[in-house]
């Protein structure tokens, strides 16, 4: 028996879009007895970007979180329904009956990933089924099939091979809102954490200093991290945490420099100016 799992790559996402228009193709007008029903045209996105920006000017970064039903291993919504008008396969899809759920709301409500929808004509939840009538037919999900990044990988977690088993091996993924504790089966990589940057100049000419080499020590673990300045005099530390730390900048001929950053939000250091070295 599969189990059905997705991971969701958020550095590869550029925000085209292709994953939901192609789900909204797929689903529109569309039933697939006894998965789901037909998707009205406005008002549901199964699979939708939260679009998160960081930082400010001169240093802006912006990603875009794609965001679907989790498949969660203790859903809340399968909690929420009576009658067993949700529940999850043993393919760890979890699917909501079609006739079953009608007029049940509260299943709506229960999800805190706030990715079901209440299809007022039908007065029926709804949301995203991992396209379960295209797996049957051998195929993969609709939305992974058209993105056009690779930013979305399905696969088997059963079958060691797989892709998505590989990546979830490696342990570098994490849950979404991994507060909600509701195990899904939707996987991230990349999810937009604090950056420091900054700008390096040679003081003495006024000029951007390249090849800077620039240390980020956590003040908390003592682990260091190491970058280079490009050849704007530009350089970056992204995927931190909140905490303090110091940023030293070494450059032969140049007197070394240390900054201390308490880390809270996202800081652009502005331009760090290096001074010639004392003979
Ligand atoms: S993400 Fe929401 S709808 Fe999907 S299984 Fe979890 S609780 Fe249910
Ligand atoms: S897996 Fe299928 S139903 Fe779910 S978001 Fe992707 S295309 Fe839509
Ligand atoms: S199709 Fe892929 S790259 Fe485009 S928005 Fe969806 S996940 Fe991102």
């Amino acid at each position: 028996m599969a189990k059905w799992a997705m991971v969701i790559d958020v550095s590869r996402c550029t925000g085209c879009y292709c994953c939901f228009t192609a789900c909204k193709d797929e689903y529109w007008d569309n039933d697939y007895p006894p998965y789901s029903a037909g998707q009205p045209k406005h008002g549901q996105f199964w699979i939708d970007l939260v679009k998160k920006e960081r930082g400010m000017y001169p240093w802006v970064k912006v990603a875009y979180i794609p965001l679907l039903c989790m498949q969660c291993d203790d859903a809340p919504c399968v909690k929420a329904a009576k009658n067993g008008s949700v529940y999850k396969r043993p393919d760890g899809i979890v699917i909501i009956d079609s006739q079953k759920a009608v007029g049940q709301r509260q299943i709506v409500d229960a999800c805190p990933y706030h990715v079901i929808f209440w299809n007022e004509e039908k007065q029926l939840p709804q949301k995203c089924t991992f396209c379960v009538h295209m797996l049957e037919e051998g195929k993969i999900p609709k939305c992974v099939q058209v993105c056009p990044s690779q930013a979305l990988v399905f696969g088997d977690l059963e079958e060691p091979k797989s892709n998505v088993s590989k990546i979830v091996a490696s342990g570098k993924t994490e849950a979404l809102n991994p507060e909600h504790k509701t195990k899904p089966r939707v996987y991230y990589l990349g999810v937009p954490k604090l950056f420091i940057a900054g700008s390096v100049v040679y003081g003495d000419v006024d000029e951007c200093a390249e090849g800077v080499s620039v240390t980020l020590v956590d003040q908390s673990t003592r682990r260091s991290t190491e970058t280079s300045t490009n050849n704007f005099g530009d350089f970056e530390f992204d995927g931190l945490g909140t905490g303090k730390y110091s940023v030293k900048f070494e450059c032969k001929g140049y007197a070394a420099k240390t900054v201390d950053v308490d880390l809270k939000t996202d800081k652009h250091l502005g331009v760090v100016n290096l001074t010639r070295a004392r003979p």
